[in-house]
């Protein structure tokens, strides 16, 4: 069998929100608006939305203490907020951060009776109306049905057991105006390593693939404008495009060990989300014994070959140290990973874990 299955309504455009408007009419009454602590209101996103709540007499609170790579104590104290201001839809403003925090919220808020931890346990639970509006390109999380949360008691970042696919993802390039590059890069790496992982997942399949190789081809377009961080208008609308349909990929296909890998890069030494997978890609790809995929991936980005794309990654990106003890520690934590090994292509030994960060970092 094969599906695909991607219920989020698309609105692309300037000004798009503004355009349409009407349909906030039917989500709900009162909405808890999430975004991080200053992005969204420096792109004039919030701004935007809550001029157009007014107009429509609509009522609204705003969580704005959203972090990078958000806690289950900011989720909790978020959908503590919704709860106690009687809210019955969401809107989430910003990168992957706070979409993704909305969404673990809108079930805690439509579930007052489960404890927060219920998030990784009662994989059944359905949370309120979320709109999603992204402001970096690289997460997609406007289109998968994954919130990835910190869990400090474990020292890891995990996905809920949930599937809360928002409603409808409103996408206006004028609010990625802002970013700097430094937040385009690392987040355009994440939607790569959608792109990538997501090709070369067990659960790829044929209308996944056709989405991913368009995907890479289209950020092949602008790896020259990446790299000489020269950032118009255009290319920031082809990078946001790459990001949401490496979302549609990953909503089918999931990640697959560069991105199990980068979680404690991430949460031991605050690399950015998409650079610690980044920084893994070639040697994922090396691990590859069939290399027909990953040949096809090296012509659809229009590098000549896999070696040139290790080079562009490391000129990109730089080089991340790590001690000996620390490759062993995060090796044995990740093969505890099932769900992320199981998304590969036939067997992943110790070894090979093993080399695949040794050869990453120095
Ligand atoms: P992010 O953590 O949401 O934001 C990174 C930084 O960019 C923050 O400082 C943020 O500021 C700033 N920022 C956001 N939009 C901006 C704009 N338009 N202009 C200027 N600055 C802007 O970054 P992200 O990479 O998008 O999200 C990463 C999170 O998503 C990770 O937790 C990752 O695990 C998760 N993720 C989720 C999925 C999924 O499918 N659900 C997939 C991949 C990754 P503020 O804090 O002030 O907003
Ligand atoms: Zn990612």
């Amino acid at each position: 069998m094969i599906s695909y299955y991607m219920p989020t309504k698309i609105l692309f455009g300037d000004h798009v929100i503004n355009e349409n408007k009407d349909v906030l009419k039917n989500l709900g009454e009162k909405a808890l608006i999430i975004t991080g602590r200053s992005s969204a209101k420096k792109n004039g996103s919030l701004n935007d939305v809550t001029n157009i709540l007014k107009e429509l007499e609509m009522d609204y609170v705003i969580f704005d203490e959203v972090e990078e790579n958000p806690s289950l104590e900011t989720i909790e104290k978020g959908s503590s907020y919704g709860k106690d201001h009687n809210v019955d839809f969401l809107i989430g403003i910003g990168g992957g951060s706070p979409i993704d925090a909305a969404k673990a919220m809108g079930i805690l808020i439509n579930n007052p009776d489960q404890e927060p931890n219920a998030l990784f346990t009662n994989p059944g639970l359905k949370s309120i109306p979320l709109i999603a509006i992204p402001t970096t390109c690289g997460t997609g999380t406007e289109v998968t049905p994954y919130s990835i949360i910190t869990v400090n008691e474990e020292e890891t970042k995990k996905n809920y057991a949930q599937s809360v696919f928002p409603e409808i993802a409103f996408i206006d390039v004028r609010y990625f105006e802002t970013m700097p590059d430094s937040v385009i890069i690392n987040t355009t790496i994440d939607a790569l390593s959608h792109l990538i992982e997501g090709y070369l997942t067990v659960k790829a399949n044929i209308f996944s693939d056709f989405i991913a190789e368009y995907g890479l081809k289209v950020w092949g377009e602008c790896k020259k404008n990446i790299i000489e961080k020269k950032f118009a208008k255009e290319i920031r609308e082809k990078l946001i495009i790459a990001s949401t349909l490496a979302g549609m990929v990953i909503a089918q296909s999931g990640t697959s060990l560069p991105h199990g890998m980068g979680y404690p890069l991430t949460y031991y030494h605050n690399i950015a989300h998409g650079k610690a997978n980044g920084i893994l890609l070639k040697s994922f790809l090396d691990l590859h014994q069939d290399k027909t995929k990953v040949n096809k991936i090296i012509d659809l980005l229009n590098f000549n070959t896999l070696e040139d794309f290790g080079e562009y990654l490391t000129d990109l990106l730089g080089e991340v140290s790590l001690t000996k003890e620390e490759v062993e520690d995060y090796t044995k934590s990740f093969l505890s990973n099932k769900r992320k090994l199981s998304n590969h292509p036939g067997e992943v030994t110790k070894e090979d874990i093993l080399k695949m960060y040794n050869n990453s970092t120095k």
